[in-house]
Order: C-alpha cells, then structure tokens, then sequence
C-alpha cells in the first residue's frame, strides 16, 4: 500500500535543494492562499501552532505535522507557536516538553511564541464559570461509567442525566466548589449542555472540567481541576489567534464542539482543517504504543535508533533535511492511507549518498596474506573521500601485506556467476591492487583461517596497465593498521507490514521483529574511522551507511567506538518505483 494521495509522488525531486523542493500541501496552501486573497481575517497573518502533547517523545508523524504548520505559514510570512496541550498532568513530563522543543529545532524550525495550555487555565477556569451562568454547562454527579452508558451509541441517542436539571445557582456554587478541591477525585465532572441525541456523540454534553487532585508540572498545587483536552485545545487556539488549526483527521469529529464553545464564548473564530494522519508500514507511530515498548524495555528508550521517533532516527544518523524532503514529497490528503517505509529509506539515503564520507570497514573480516609483497612494506593509496563531492578531498588508507576482506567474498568452491575471490580467480582491491587467490589455511577442524594470494605490482590503482580486466572489486583494511569497533545493524522494528494486524488476544507487541538489531564485534575498520565524530555520516563503501553511536563517547568506553546502520545500501524502493513505471 502506498500514501493513498494519487498525486503525492508526482511532486518529488530529489536534486532540487530543500528551499527549492515543491512543498507539496497542496489542499491546505490552496485554503490558506484564499483566505489570504479575501482577506478573511482582514489585517491579521497567517497564524499556525504545533500543539504536542508532552507525553511522549516525537516522531516521524510529528515531523509531518510541523512541516506542515511552520511551512505553510512561512510560505504565507505568518507565524507559528510551538503550544503544550498540557491538561493532563498524570502523563505529562517536563523530560517530554524537553525534548519536544530539542525536535522542533533539529528539524529546523524555531517557534515564534512558546505557549502553554497551562498558562490558560485562569483564563478557561473564567469561560467555564460563563458557560455555567448562561446555563449552558453543569455538574454532573454521575460516574465516569455511568456517563459512558448514558451517552448511548452511533445507533442509540444518550439519556439526558439526572443532574442536567441543576439550576445555575447550584452549578455555580458545585463548580466553584470543585475548584476549591473540595471533593474526591471522579466525584463529580463539569459538563457543556449541548445535545443528548446529537449524531456526533462529541456533543452529547461533552465534560469540560475534571476533579484531579494532582501536580502538574508547571502549575504546581494550584488546581484540582483540569479542563478535557476538548476544552482547552479549540479555544487555546483561538486565544492565540490562529488562523489555520491544521490537525490530523481523527479531529474532524472534534470541530463541531470546538466551534461550539467558540461561538458560545464570542472569541476568536480559529479554522480548523484536518489532513491525513502519516502511516509508515512496519512503524507505529502512537505515542502510547511507543511508551508501552520503553517501559517494557523492548527497546533501549525513546532514542533507540529503531524507534520512529525523532530522537531515535537522529541516533541512527537519518538527517533533517531528508526528513523534510520526505515529508514534502508525501504531500497530504483528506483519506488515511499507508505510506511505505522504503520511500522514507529511500530519501535519506539519497541524502546520505551526497554528503557520507566513504570508508572500508570489514564487518566479517576474513585474513587474506599476499605472498609476494614484501613483510614490511606499507604502502599509502590516496582515495577520494565523497566522489559525489570533490571539495570532501581525498585521505590517505595503508595497504600492507596482510589484509581482512568480508568473509562473505571469498569461496573456496565458487557457485555459478560468483565473480568475487576464489582459487585462481583475479580481483581488484579497492584503490589497490590486482590480486589472485592462490591457497588457503585452514584449522584443524577445517575452518578456514587464511587466504593466501599473490598480487600485480603493476596494477597499483586498481588498473593493469594491459588492459587486463576482472570481474569483482572488493574493499579490505589493513591488518596492521585496522581498528576494531562494534556494529550494530538494525531492521525494522516490527515484522509485519501492518503491526496493528494481530491475532485474536494479541498485542502489537507479538509482531515485533525478533531480529530488529544484531551486534558484531569482530569488525575491522580502516584507521581514519578512529576520528570519526558524532553527527558524521559515513558510507562503508560495499556496506551501508554508518554513524557514530553516542555509546561510544569518552564518558561510556574510551576507544570502545560502536557504530550505527543508518541503512544498508541497496535501495528497494527505487525497484519499487521502476516496477510502477514498468
Ligand atoms: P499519538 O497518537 O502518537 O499519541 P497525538 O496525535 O496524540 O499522537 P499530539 O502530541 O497530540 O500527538 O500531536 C501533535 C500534533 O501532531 C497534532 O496536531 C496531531 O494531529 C499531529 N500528529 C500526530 N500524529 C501524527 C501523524 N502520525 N501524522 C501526522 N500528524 C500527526
Ligand atoms: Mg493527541
């Protein structure tokens, strides 16, 4: 399944800069482009707002939503404020407001106004009690079940509640009491008077205000109650003006009611447009599901370079600026669909493939003694270090005697169309030599220990000055001069395309990838890897492409360097587009 937008592919470029790269919202900008045309909001900008909730760390549908917002009001020169939709202190943490704010900004985006929910509640407590005197909210003292079942179903209309008859006095003086903290927790809820057999349940006396005796984070003590998100989120909104309330579609049943209280208020008439959610196949992208993998400790925490947050593909070396490309590219719609992950993959490595260093590293190295070179020479080969980009230079890699190749490139008895190192075979070392197999080692349980060839002295560079051609090319590292270093490789984090498909009593978490991260210690990098920085992009030539793991900073295990797999090399999305062009 791919993004169900019919047009969403048409609009990718890969080479264009990202300042250059068609932003692609397309419904959206033709929206906010009219509006501004009518002067629907006379003088006032274009005022957007990504509004987080601080319960978890942000991910790749986050990333979406923020290009989205920040980018189309800068397209329009209008604002956008970073706002906590923080009414819900139980499950909100300074740690995740943190966090949020280090994403927005390594995703490239600076807020204009930081602005909290929080920071409204004098202002909403003052709009409830105006509710309640205009008689159009009340106490209820139902519980939260019973309130469930008196609000019916999408077949059955709700019953009105007992204490929907409360006259204003009583409300008023009940409100005011609760606020005051003086009743237990779930004892008693504020409710908007609206419509018990309204067909969108939202406005079957929707509760505005909740009993919670509880702390909030930047609030202190001072509440016991808390507004729903539902009465905070609209008019939060509106306090700040926002012309365009851009969300995922899952709002869309929500607008009624925040037009509701906004109308009943007489405030700023905020707009609310509602655009699909991103999926990504073999990905969840749910705060709570991603939560429930960290505390179960099924990964390493919320920067696990599998996890779909921004902090873990960070950690796994994707780039900012993939990311918004990418986010471009899958435009937006009016219908959920499914966006496949080897389209994101495939932005990030092309961006990858412009600016990664190249190195030879040797994942599963195999000792490989040429006969005829001699013991102590070292020779140096000079290699360029990005052919994509001539300014990267060129460095210095020593070739010697004895040398590691992949395992995986030499066979003593070669299959069928196996062009890489066997008895008798020639192949080219990367930048090097010419050389040809000529016998093995092995132990005395058989296990092959050592290659043994003989090279072509004239063929330094890689070229036989005949003319001579072979079949393979292969990277190596030097013996003497290698580094070690561990690996890690990761796949993706749940086997199935679909992880919300389970069997009957299952959770997500039975499709989880039982092989998402694999570790190797045995790896053999060529020595410049040992200045390798965190933040930098390598692409072990052959490999994939690789970043520095923070594990491996002088605070974990000095000289203990442990690398990331960003991705491997081969890219199966663009197979995936040739077939479609097929
Ligand atoms: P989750 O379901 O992962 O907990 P959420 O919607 O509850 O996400 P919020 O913190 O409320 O998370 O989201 C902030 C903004 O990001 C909202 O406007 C929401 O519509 C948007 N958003 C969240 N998930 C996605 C997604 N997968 N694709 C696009 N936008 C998203
Ligand atoms: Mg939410």
């Amino acid at each position: 399944m791919t993004n169900s937008n019919p047009d969403s592919h048409a609009v990718q470029n890969q080479d264009a800069p990202i300042q250059d790269a068609p932003a692609s919202p397309s419904f959206l900008r033709d929206i906010i482009a009219e509006d501004v045309r009518t002067r629907k909001y006379g003088d006032a900008q274009v005022q957007t707002r990504f509004p987080p909730e601080p319960n978890g760390y942000l991910h790749i549908g986050h990333a979406k939503a923020i290009c989205i917002d920040f980018g189309l009001a800068d397209e329009f020169g209008g604002k956008t404020n970073l706002r906590f939709d923080d009414t819900n202190p139980e499950k909100e943490e300074q740690e995740y407001v943190d966090s949020i704010m280090a994403d927005v900004r390594w995703l490239g985006f600076e807020w204009d106004r930081l602005c909290y929910a929080s920071d409204y509640f004098p202002q909403l407590f003052e709009w409830a009690v105006q509710l309640v005197k205009a008689g159009k909210a009340y106490v209820d003292d139902l519980s939260v079940e019973q309130i469930r079942e008196y609000r019916g179903n999408f077949t059955e209309p709700g019953k009105d509640s007992p204490y929907r008859t409360r006259s204003i006095e009583e409300n008023l003086d009940l409100f005011l009491r609760m606020k005051q903290g003086e009743f237990p927790d779930g004892s008693r809820v504020l409710r908007a008077k609206i419509d018990m057999a309204s067909l969108n349940l939202n406005m079957r006396d929707p509760v505005m205000y909740r009993i919670l005796h509880a702390p909030h984070q930047r609030t202190g003590d001072q509440w016991s109650i808390y507004p729903m998100y539902d009465f905070a989120h609209g008019q939060s909104d509106s306090i700040e003006h926002v012309t365009h309330s851009m969300c995922t579609l899952e709002f869309a049943d929500h607008q009624p009611l925040y037009r509701w209280y906004i109308e009943q208020l007489g405030i700023f008439p905020t707009q609310q447009i509602e655009f699909d959610r991103l999926n990504l196949t073999y990905t969840l992208l749910s705060k709570r599901k991603l939560l429930q993998l960290v505390e179960e400790k099924r990964v390493s925490g919320w920067d696990d370079p599998r996890m779909p947050t921004l902090a873990g593909i960070r950690r796994r070396g994707f780039s900012a600026e993939a990311l918004r490309t990418f986010c471009a590219a899958i435009g937006v719609s009016r219908t959920n669909g499914a966006t496949d992950i080897e389209m994101l993959e495939h932005y990030q490595r092309d961006d990858l493939n412009r600016r990664a260093s190249r190195a030879m590293a040797v994942l599963h190295p195999l000792k490989v003694v040429i006969d005829n070179y001699p013991v102590d020479q070292v020779e140096f080969v000079e290699v360029l270090n990005n052919p994509e980009d001539p300014s990267a230079g060129t460095r210095q890699v020593p070739f010697s005697r004895e040398i590691y190749i992949e395992q995986d490139d030499f066979r003593e008895v070669p299959p069928p169309k196996y062009y890489r190192l066997s008895p008798g075979k020639e192949v080219r070392l990367r930048n090097a030599y010419f050389v040809t197999a000529q016998s093995v080692v092995k132990d005395a349980d058989g296990n092959l220990l050592e290659v043994h060839c003989t090279y072509d002295p004239l063929s330094r560079g890689g070229n036989s000055p005949d003319g001579r051609k072979v079949k393979s090319t292969m990277h190596w590292v030097s013996a003497a001069h290698a580094i070690s270093a561990e690996i890690r490789l990761y796949s993706h984090l749940f086997a199935k395309a679909d992880p919300t498909q389970v069997e009957e009593g299952q959770d997500v978490l039975s499709n989880l990838n039982p092989n998402s991260l694999e570790i190797l210690t045995g790896a053999r990098l060529e020595p410049s890897l040992a200045n390798a920085r965190l933040g930098d992009h390598f692409q072990f030539e052959r490999v994939g492409y690789f970043c520095l793991d923070p594990d491996s900073t002088p605070d974990s295990t000095p000289g203990h360097l442990v690398f990331n797999r960003t991705l491997p090399l081969k890219d199966s999305w663009a197979k995936v587009e040739k077939k479609k062009g097929a």
